[in-house]
């Protein structure tokens, strides 16, 4: 590209301008032109087109040998971090923060026809996150209580572990990461009261700075029902304690 054509670009360029772009301008270029927030914890799945994970896949590997190269770590000799670049951008999107980058498991909602109105609790769901500070892993578990209302959406059961999941594999902030997970339940429940407890062990504690075993944090989130009516949280609570 031409240094005149650079400096003629159109503030708005078309797709085929974009397509010469590396892949995650590309994808910003999209987010910051629909106004769209793209923190580490958002879900930017719908910015992303067609084949373009791979290209991102391949882009993060680049950038990898380059903070690998400039830890001092000669990966060509060394066979042990030979692949380390490709291993961790496969690891990065496709898994541990797969959540930002794939749009929410579908899911079937029932009308809730038996007017199911009683306290009703899933966990605990295991989880899988990272913290957005050190990209660290933070491994824990979830509670979640639903107190239905009859215009409630009934989702099964399993699809709560996955909606979490969803949320949770993205690096993530505990506090933040549990009012996301209200939020999306909230919006697809529609209960009239919803409760989430997380619980979890910040390995950055453990792996870096203080070297703290207390690492252990718990959160919740009380909403509606949960919020009005100290017996039903104290029902829940109790119901969780005897879980454990
Ligand atoms: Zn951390």
């Amino acid at each position: 590209m031409s240094q005149n054509s650079q400096n003629t670009m159109p503030i708005l360029r078309s797709e085929e301008d974009l397509a010469r772009l590396p892949v995650s301008e590309r994808i910003r270029y999209r987010l910051v032109g629909a106004d769209c927030r793209y923190h580490a914890n958002d879900n930017i799945s719908a910015f992303i087109q067609e084949g373009e994970i791979d290209e991102l896949k391949a882009e993060v590997e680049a950038r990898m040998k380059g903070v690998l190269e400039s830890l001092v770590i000669d990966t060509d000799s060394d066979h042990n971090t030979n692949d380390t670049a490709r291993r961790v951008a496969k690891m990065f999107i496709d898994e541990v923060f797969r959540g930002r980058y794939q749009p929410r498991p579908r899911l079937t909602e029932f009308p809730n026809v038996e007017r199911l109105n009683e306290l009703m609790i899933v966990g605990p769901v295991k989880v899988r996150s990272a913290c957005s500070h050190h990209l660290c892993p933070i491994l824990g578990r979830v509670w979640i209580g639903v107190m239905p209302n009859e215009h409630s959406n009934l989702i099964g059961l399993s699809k709560y572990a996955r909606i979490t999941d969803w949320i949770m594999s993205r690096p993530q902030i505990q506090e933040e990461a549990v009012t996301m997970l209200a939020n999306e339940l909230q919006e697809l429940v529609k209960p009239d009261g919803l409760a989430i407890v997380m619980e979890a062990d910040h390995f950055c504690m453990h792996w870096r700075g203080v070297k703290d075993d207390e690492s252990m944090m718990t959160n919740s989130v009380m909403r509606g029902a949960f919020l009005k009516d100290a017996s039903l949280r104290r029902e829940f609570l109790s119901l969780l304690s005897k879980k454990d």
